[in-house]
């Protein structure tokens, strides 16, 4: 045991690490109170068709803009927010709040897919489906509409609960598609087996495109074994001309990414897809109009 005695005793506690440890109290303290406080919002990136370059699609993902810190990245909080036990109250959130916009923006003639990204907690919860099947008819969205986005690594823990979780998706009708494909450790037999109607290659993959050999490679096989399977492929993390024009050559069916637009929120979201686009950014149709 630490002993204590005069000049030497043995440092257990620095200041610096005090304010670390209450700055973390703090955060999550703060976190605990962000959804009442009205501080998280959705942010909506658009997903592009490859052939029409029509927007098809966006994926939701959140945002916490805190009173001093500012915008604060989901990939800070969301791991707090996990470590914490808030992640189910985030997570249900995140679904309310995706099927009242696809709702709203119906209402407005904007007509598409959104996505929102699932955590592994959510997945293990009993009753995920039922949540999300209610949140859909509550506000008169159907269930084709919502695709839920789970990271390969989550998606091929194989355990009792996330595989009654995926039937249960299934069963209620909305989309599946395995995030950041190529970091994980796919089964290509539990993949075979898995009801999803999308797999999403890795920015990793797409960032290295233009000069590397090996990501082109595995892109390509990527996209092969995708189709093969009857899945849609997604390129995540287009940054460049570059990347698309290899990726459409690919046969890559839809890409997102900082070279079509961020992350915006909503309202700029539905200017952005009437074609109202910032100078800069390329010129689509906006074929989501209608019906
Ligand atoms: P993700 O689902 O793989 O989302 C893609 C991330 O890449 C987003 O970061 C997006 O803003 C960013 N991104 C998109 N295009 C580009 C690009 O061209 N270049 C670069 N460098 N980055 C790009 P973000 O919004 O910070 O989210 C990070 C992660 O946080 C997400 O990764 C997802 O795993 C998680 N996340 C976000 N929202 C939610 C949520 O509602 N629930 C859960 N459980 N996780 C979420
Ligand atoms: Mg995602
Ligand atoms: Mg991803
Ligand atoms: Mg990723």
């Amino acid at each position: 045991a630490a002993k204590r005695n005069g000049g030497n005793s043995i440092v257990v506690f620095e200041p610096h690490m005090g304010s670390d440890a209450s700055a973390q109290l703090e955060l999550q303290n703060d976190l605990r109170h962000a959804i009442a406080r009205g501080q998280i919002t959705l942010h909506y990136q658009p997903k592009v068709d490859g052939s029409s370059g029509s927007i098809i699609g966006v994926e939701a993902l959140l945002r916490w803009v805190h009173p001093e810190r500012g915008m604060i990245s989901p990939d800070t909080f969301i791991a707090l927010a996990e470590r914490f036990g808030i992640i189910l109250a985030l997570g249900n959130w995140v679904i309310e709040e995706a099927c009242r916009q696809l709702a709203q923006w119906r209402a407005l003639g904007l007509h598409m897919r959104v996505a929102i990204n699932l955590s592994v907690h959510q997945l293990r919860e009993t009753g995920l489906a039922q949540r999300i099947a209610t949140a859909l008819q509550n506000h008169g969205v159907d269930a084709d509409q919502l695709l839920c986005e789970i990271t390969e690594s989550i998606a091929m823990e194989d355990t009792l609960a996330t595989q009654r979780t995926f039937e249960e998706l299934r069963d209620i009708g909305v989309y599946l598609s395995i995030d950041d494909f190529g970091t994980g450790y796919s089964s290509l037999n539990y993949l075979r087996q898995l009801p999803a109607q999308q797999l999403k290659i890795d920015r990793s993959f797409i960032r290295d495109l233009e000069t590397e050999e090996d990501a082109r490679a595995v892109v390509q096989a990527v996209v092969g074994l995708a189709h093969a399977l009857g899945l849609r492929v997604v390129a995540e993390g287009v940054e460049t001309a570059g990347q698309r024009d290899i990726l459409l050559n690919m046969r890559c069916d839809e890409l997102q990414g900082y070279f079509y637009a961020r992350p915006m929120p909503a309202d700029m979201l539905l200017a952005w897809a009437r074609g109202d686009k910032p100078a800069g950014t390329a010129d689509f149709s906006d074929s989501v109009f209608g019906g």
